[in-house]
């Protein structure tokens, strides 16, 4: 019922040459849009070199970050507004490197969400626990008053429309995953946290995303859980063959 979404999160690698080269590269390996939705969450400098790329092929094109304001005095910020001009269809909000490095709160996070939905865009909302928090067993806690935080004031139609990424933080960029089990029980805590904030209807509608050292060896039993409804995927979107062998996945 609901469909996977697959977006590969670039951070801040690749060169105008190389990110070009993907999109000519996985635009005729796309998967077909009725079964999977495919993005790419490329730095913001080729944000409209991957738009133009991509125009008419189902890969859709992601920022990896925005400030929450429309416009003004906000030395190095884009804005969702400038997002939409050029087409950018989703925007990763609240990645925990944003989180630790960028002091990226939840209060902010929330208020992205918003601004995000406000220009249709659609949210990749980030959350997830680090080791210590696991390790103590905080794991859902932790996370159900992110998700809490970042939903606040949005309504029904609004979370539908939103995807959660559930991210360990002890899982980013390490190989190690979390088994498939766990992060299936974790997504759905997350999915019961928005049933209990909304209502069932919502709950089963709205996407959640795992990811943490998702690779084309591992993606079909994450896909094949209740709970999980695609991959936020860092490394492994590097490289346009194995980004296309996650889209081949589910
Ligand atoms: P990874 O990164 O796949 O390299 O672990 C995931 C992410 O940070 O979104």
């Amino acid at each position: 019922m609901r469909k996977p979404i697959i977006a590969g999160n670039w951070k801040m690698y690749k060169t105008l040459e190389e990110a070009t080269q993907f999109a000519e590269e996985v635009k005729g390996l796309a998967p077909d849009p009725e079964k999977m939705d495919a993005v790419i969450c490329s730095p913001a400098p080729y944000l409209a070199q991957l738009v133009q790329v991509l125009d008419g092929y189902p890969v859709a094109v992601g920022a990896q970050n925005m400030h929450y304001e429309d416009e003004g005095a906000f030395t190095g910020e884009v804005s969702p507004v400038q997002l939409k001009d050029l087409s950018v269809q989703y925007v990763i909000i609240g990645h925990s490197e944003r989180r630790e490095y960028f002091n990226e709160t939840d209060e902010a996070v929330n208020k992205k969400a918003k601004a995000a939905l406000k220009y249709e865009l659609t949210p990749i909302i980030c959350v997830g626990e680090t080791l210590e928090e696991r390790e103590a067993g905080n794991t859902e806690k932790k996370v159900s008053t992110q998700v809490k935080a970042a939903l606040e004031g949005l309504n029904d139609s609004q979370v539908k429309q939103s995807v959660i990424a559930y991210e360990p933080i002890w899982a980013i960029g390490t190989g190690k995953t979390a088994t498939a089990e766990d992060a299936n029980e974790v997504c759905g805590a997350i999915r019961k946290t928005v049933a209990e904030l909304y209502s069932d209807e919502t709950a089963q509608a709205v996407r959640i995303q795992y990811g943490g050292s998702v690779k084309p060896e591992n993606i079909d039993e994450l896909l094949s859980m209740e709970h999980i409804d695609g991959a936020l995927v860092g490394g492994a979107s590097l490289k346009s063959d194995s980004f296309a062998k996650l889209l081949e996945a589910g």
